[in-house]
């Protein structure tokens, strides 16, 4: 949830950034994203998957996956709308974000960050 509200066009490829961007135009035309505990819809297109997992290592993503949830307080299997990732993220401090995103290569890379969180979120 929070890498589709930040994400800002690039991707690991083709396929993922074309279906991510197709994921982003349907919640912004009032589409709703599951939240699972596993492989969602961005994950469907990524070359980093696997039958059980996700090359970038599970044990860091689901980390990643769970610690999104709990700062957020949301529980998998709910459907959020656009504006209430929005709104959940415009709760999220600087430090929760850390939590969450702290070891990512797209923000030591520079192409995610809190600031953008703060521009991306519902104040
Ligand atoms: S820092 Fe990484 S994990 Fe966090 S929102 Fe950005 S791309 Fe996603
Ligand atoms: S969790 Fe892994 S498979 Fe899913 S989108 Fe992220 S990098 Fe790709």
């Amino acid at each position: 949830m929070f890498c589709a509200t930040l994400f800002s066009g690039s991707g690991y490829d083709q396929a993922f950034t074309e279906n991510m961007a197709r994921t982003i135009e349907y919640m912004q035309k009032g589409g709703r994203f599951r939240l699972v505990d596993g492989h969602d819809d961005i994950c469907r297109c990524c070359p980093n998957r696997e039958p059980d997992g996700c090359s970038l290592g599970t044990e860091n993503v689901s980390g990643r996956d769970r610690a999104a949830l709990e700062v957020t307080g949301l529980a998998p299997g709910r459907d959020m709308s656009w504006a209430e990732l929005r709104e959940c993220l415009g709760r999220v401090s600087e430090a929760e974000f850390q939590r969450v995103c702290g070891d990512c290569r797209w923000q030591e890379t520079g192409l995610c960050s809190y600031a953008l969180l703060r521009e991306r979120a519902m104040p």
